[in-house]
């Protein structure tokens, strides 16, 4: 489900026609829908009504301050990976009480700057890191609430760059060292076993990865409650989105014909009969399926480039503003913002300026036939879009606007030549 869709032949975001916010905005540029997000979280929050719940947005899926504070207002809280996504979230506004802290290296003054933030969880992943936050604690004369990142080794089936959960990734602790750990964890003065979580990876798109890992960590869990007791299971985020369909996705009728895909009441479903008997306080993780298709990058065609082999459409979007599909070999549907739908279709690669091969958003992809000045949109692109941007080639970030029914908010402005070298030494 989003609200992305043609009226008149226009592409459309919620009330507003995307051409607007280019003709006014300029390209690239992130367009979001805060309507998305919003029934995103609630059917999800919904869906989860019958145990006892919360919900940690993973910042990292996209961490514009005004997507944080929306969240903060619907009642979310956030998973952490660094100081600075700790710095966002309490800028927005967020419960630290709702909030945990993953990652494999945490560094002493994030978790000294956690710990004085008050989070509910540092979510550990070594038996070193529990003995530095144990350091830490006790040098503040505190006790730090943490919780073990279990690693279930079960493949997620999944791309290779976002599988965590099994014995070959760094992240969590190895089921078969767990019980060392929870021993030494009871053994220190600066710390008390709050939960425990996992998290299998990322863009999963069926059930069974997600029944198999819980099925598998559930003995550890029932163990942490009763010996050491810890109140929450931690289940960690994953689910994917639809990128290959993902304009025709938007309706609710698309998803009701596609019993096989799995969505966040099938999720739900399927998960809560699992965890309600422990008896505890879940906590889900999504990053992904909150925002993902709440987003899309618009460009504007800068050349059609007829090659020997190949026709190739260069547009003013690289990899720098959207780098999965160099990163991950992702796909991401292109439509145009001006719908053709009757026009001749050809094939071609859709490529960015930047100066690698991988600069390469599609290949041999049937499109409508485009021209320059023309302008595209790349679906899907909501989530790992801006928050792994880069300045590569010297390139200026992209501008983000928020669009909320007819609202139209610019959430982060377009950087300038200034802002690329305004923390470098002044030459004078
Ligand atoms: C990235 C991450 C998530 C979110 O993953 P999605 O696939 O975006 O849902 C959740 N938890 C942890 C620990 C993560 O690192």
């Amino acid at each position: 489900m989003h609200h992305f869709y043609y009226k008149d032949s226009e592409l459309y975001v919620e009330d507003v026609p995307l051409r607007s916010l280019v003709e006014r905005y300029g390209t690239p540029l992130y367009v979001y829908s805060a309507q998305t997000i919003i029934d995103h979280y609630k059917r999800f929050d919904r869906s989860l009504q019958d145990i006892d719940h919360f919900i940690c947005y993973a910042v990292k899926a996209n961490s514009n301050q005004r997507i944080l504070k929306l969240l903060v207002e619907l009642g979310s809280g956030f998973d952490l990976v660094s100081g600075g996504e700790l710095y966002r979230v309490l800028r927005a506004g967020a419960d630290p009480q709702k909030c945990t802290f993953a990652g494999v290296g945490k560094t002493q003054s994030e978790i000294e700057e956690a710990l004085q933030a008050g989070i509910y969880s540092f979510i550990v992943e070594s038996e070193e890191e529990l003995l530095e936050i144990d350091k830490i604690a006790a040098k503040r004369s505190t006790k730090a609430p943490v919780a073990f990142r279990l690693n279930p080794g079960v493949s997620a089936l999944t791309h290779a760059k976002i599988t965590t959960g099994t014995d070959l990734n760094k992240f969590g602790i190895s089921l078969d060292l767990i019980d060392e750990v929870f021993e030494k964890c009871s053994r220190l003065e600066n710390i008390y076993c709050r939960g425990l979580q996992m998290h299998i990876g990322s863009q999963i798109q069926s059930i069974n990865p997600f029944l198999e890992a819980i099925q598998k960590v559930i003995p550890w869990v029932e163990k942490a409650k009763k010996k050491y007791g810890a109140e929450f299971f931690d289940i960690g985020g994953g689910i994917g989105i639809v990128y290959e369909k993902a304009m025709e996705s938007g309706t609710e009728a698309w998803w009701q014909e596609r019993n096989e895909l799995l969505t966040l009441n099938r999720y739900a479903e399927e998960i809560v009969p699992l965890v309600k008997p422990l008896g505890m306080k879940i906590l889900v993780e999504p990053g992904r399926v909150l925002v993902g298709n709440a987003g899309v990058l618009v460009s504007r065609v800068i050349y059609v480039k007829k090659g020997i082999a190949k026709k190739f459409v260069i547009i003013d979007a690289a990899m720098n503003d959207l780098v999965r599909p160099a990163f991950y070999e992702a796909y991401h549907q292109i439509v145009p913002l001006k719908e053709t739908a009757h026009g001749p279709l050809e094939v071609v690669d859709v490529v960015g300026p930047v100066c690698e091969s991988s600069d390469c958003f599609a290949i041999d992809r049937l499109l409508p036939e485009v021209k320059a000045g023309d302008y595209l949109a790349l679906l899907s692109a909501g989530a790992y879009g801006f928050s792994m941007a880069s300045n590569y080639n010297s390139r200026l970030k992209p501008a983000e606007v928020l669009v909320w029914g007819k609202q139209v908010q610019l959430v982060r402005k377009r950087e300038s030549y200034q802002d690329l070298v305004a923390l470098e030494e002044q030459l004078s």
